[in-house]
Parts: structure tokens; sequence; C-alpha cells
């Protein structure tokens, strides 16, 4: 190829990097409101509200009582990495926020109209400023009346991304992701009351109470079809054969298993590694596989379960979404849980047990 013809290296805009990046961040509405969610567990809340219109794609508000933001943040607040939460790169070896980057308000405005109000404690009047493209437009903050914490609504998401808008699933599912985060946090954050309705109706589609249980949540949520059918699981550490592998790793686990008497439809594993919500597909493959020995075919089984390691053992920035973390020893992590959640099982059945167990 004549040289004239080669392609040039080109700097790209900022506005197309950051659109670009922002898509890496922000995928679905679900996303968006796990972001707002955590932010306002990391500031504090005990009481967080959503609203959502045509599934969170025409309208995501979360209006949380925390800490609030001070008004001379707010000018740099969705500019991309500004944080309060991460200062040094070894912060975040056992980090204890579920934000650190600095990016999710900022991917938001790059994709969608956001809109912040927000008040402090003591102070007589809140603040209110929108942002395009990480920057505060002209003339915010402005002065305006509000409750202790923050108020954030996100509009028309991908309204400049037009593949993007496009791919999004209908309201109804849209939405249903959205529960699905709230439940999971719900669940995880009992005593935190939530809840999560779309916009004009009056009933809420999830709702927790303050100072609730976990397992009330469970109820809360998940309903009582699920909540009559779990018992308390434990992997503490040095006791038994798992106790043992337990210790080994430094891990401990807790939550809440389904028995035997259980038919959910689907394998349903809420997992919260060291205080975030993730997923791991090869421990659900390994605990589905467990369940299986015991369960009628069709029959699938619940799970939640919170998972405490060393913070050096997990690296919470694996994923740009903070989906998945790595951690240390997955393996034997993953058969330690899958020993533990056998037994448990099989005591809590019993001598109705379908099947009996290598061990016998
Ligand atoms: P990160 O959570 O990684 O710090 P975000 O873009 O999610 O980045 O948020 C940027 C900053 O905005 C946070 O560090 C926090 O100081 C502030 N913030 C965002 N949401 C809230 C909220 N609901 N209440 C108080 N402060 C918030
Ligand atoms: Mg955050």
């Amino acid at each position: 190829q004549p040289l004239a013809e080669l392609p040039h290296i080109r700097r790209l805009d900022k506005a197309v990097v950051n659109r670009i990046a922002a898509g890496e961040v922000i995928q679905r509405p679900a996303s968006a409101l796990k972001e707002m969610l955590e932010n306002s567990l990391d500031a504090g809340a005990t009481h967080i509200v959503v609203t959502c219109k045509v599934g969170g794609k025409a309208l995501l508000q979360i209006q949380d009582n925390g800490h609030g933001i001070r008004r001379e943040d707010l000018s740099i607040l969705a500019e991309r990495h500004t944080t309060s939460k991460l200062r040094a790169f070894e912060d975040l070896e056992g980090i204890a926020t579920l934000g650190f980057r600095g990016e999710a308000l900022a991917s938001i405005s790059y994709v969608a109209h956001l809109t912040v109000t927000t008040m402090t404690a003591g102070s007589v009047h809140g603040w209110r400023a929108t942002y395009r493209d990480g920057v505060m437009e002209a003339g915010c903050p402005k002065p305006t009346a509000a409750n202790q914490g923050t108020l954030i609504s996100v509009e028309d998401l991908f309204w400049n991304v037009p593949l993007r808008k496009k791919a999004l699933k209908g309201a109804t599912e849209e939405y249903n992701q959205i529960l699905d985060v709230m439940a999971r946090y719900a669940v995880y954050k009992a005593g935190v009351s939530m809840s999560c309705k779309r916009q004009g109706e009056a009933r809420s589609d999830l709702h927790t109470l303050p100072g609730a249980s976990r397992l009330d949540n469970i109820r809360a949520v998940f309903g009582a079809a699920v909540s009559k059918h779990v018992v308390p699981f434990e992997l503490a550490r040095g006791s038994g054969a798992a106790g043992g592998a337990a210790d080994e790793l430094h891990c401990e686990v807790e939550g809440y298993i389904s028995t035997a008497d259980y038919e959910g439809k689907k394998t349903q594993l809420v997992l919260f590694i060291n205080g975030r919500s993730v997923e791991c597909t090869p421990l659900k493959r390994a605990l589905e596989a467990s369940y299986a020995a015991v369960l009628p075919k069709a029959c699938k089984p619940f799970l939640f379960l919170e998972v405490r390691l060393p913070g050096s053992h997990v690296d919470v920035n694996m994923h740009p979404t903070k989906k998945e973390v790595g951690f240390l020893h997955q393996e034997d992590l993953i058969e330690a849980v899958r020993t533990a959640v056998e037994e448990k099982l099989l005591a809590s059945c019993g001598n109705n047990s379908k099947r009996t167990f290598a061990q016998t």
C-alpha cells in the first residue's frame, strides 16, 4: 500500500472517548441504578426511594437520606475520575466503599441528562445542578429547597447513543432488572429501608422496612414461598472439614439457603463478596450440582451468601461494572462452600433425602 494511503493515527475527541468509556460502565438502566444505589449506601443512607418511568429508560430517580454533597464539590462531581473515596492506588486493597473510580456519575452524564439535588446536614437549603458530558451546566448550582441527602435523576438514557438505546429491552424487562439489583441489596443491607416503584403508581413493587432482618427482607422481596423454605447457613472457620478449608483460605460465609422442599424455577444465587454484589458462574454451577442430587429434576435452589475474605485476596477492580471480582484460591473456596452447603442441605432434609451421598 502506498504510504500516502496509509491511515493516520489521530487522537480521538475527549467527548468521543468518554462516551465510549461510559458505555462500558453504564450498559442499561439497571447498571446505572446499581452505581447510584451503591453511592447512596456509601453515603450512609438508611432510607432509599427509587422511581422509574418506562423501565428506567425515560427516568431513573433515586432519593437517599445520606450525608449529601458539599456545594463546592458539585462543580467537579460529574468529571471523570473525581471521587471522595480513593486517594492512593494502594488504598484499593481492602477498600471499604463500594465506589472508588469516580466514573459512574461522569459516565451517566455522557449518555443521559443528569440532575443532582443535595443537602448536607445542618444546611438551611440544598443545591441543584445539571450536568452534561462531565461538565456542570452554566448557572449551576442553584439554591433550592431540599431534604438532607441526595436526589439524583437520570433522564433519557442513551438519548445520544441510538444503537445502545435500540439494544435495550422493553420497559418491563429493564424494570425487572432494576428490581433484581434492589432485591439483592435489600437483603444484604437489611435494616436500610428501600423502595422502588413506577412513577404515577401508588404501590411500590419492592418495599423493605427500617430495622428489618435479612430473613424479613427475603420474604419481602423474594416472597414467602422462598422465605419459608430457607435455613441459615454458616461456614465458620475451623469447624468440620469445610471449616478447616475455610480456615486455610481465611474465609467466612454466612447466609440463607433453600432446603430440599423448595421448588424454585431457576437458580437464584444472591452473592456478596466483601460487601459487593457480584456474580460467580463457577460457584453457581457447583451449587446447582449439589442441589441436583437431592432436588426433584426441574426444581432449582435459592441461596443468599455473604462471603468475607481478606481484602488482600480480592481484586475489586477486575470488571468495568465491578460485576465480577477476582479472588485468590477460587477453586478451593468454591469447593469449601459447596461442601458446606451440601452438609447443611443433607442435615436439613434428615431422612427424607432422595439419594444418599458418597460418605454413607
Ligand atoms: P465513586 O463512587 O467511584 O467515587 P461516582 O461517580 O459514583 O464515583 O461518584 C462520585 C462522587 O460523588 C462520590 O465519590 C461521592 O463523593 C459523590 N456522590 C455520588 N452520589 C452520592 C450520594 N448519593 N450521596 C453523597 N455523595 C455522593
Ligand atoms: Mg459510585
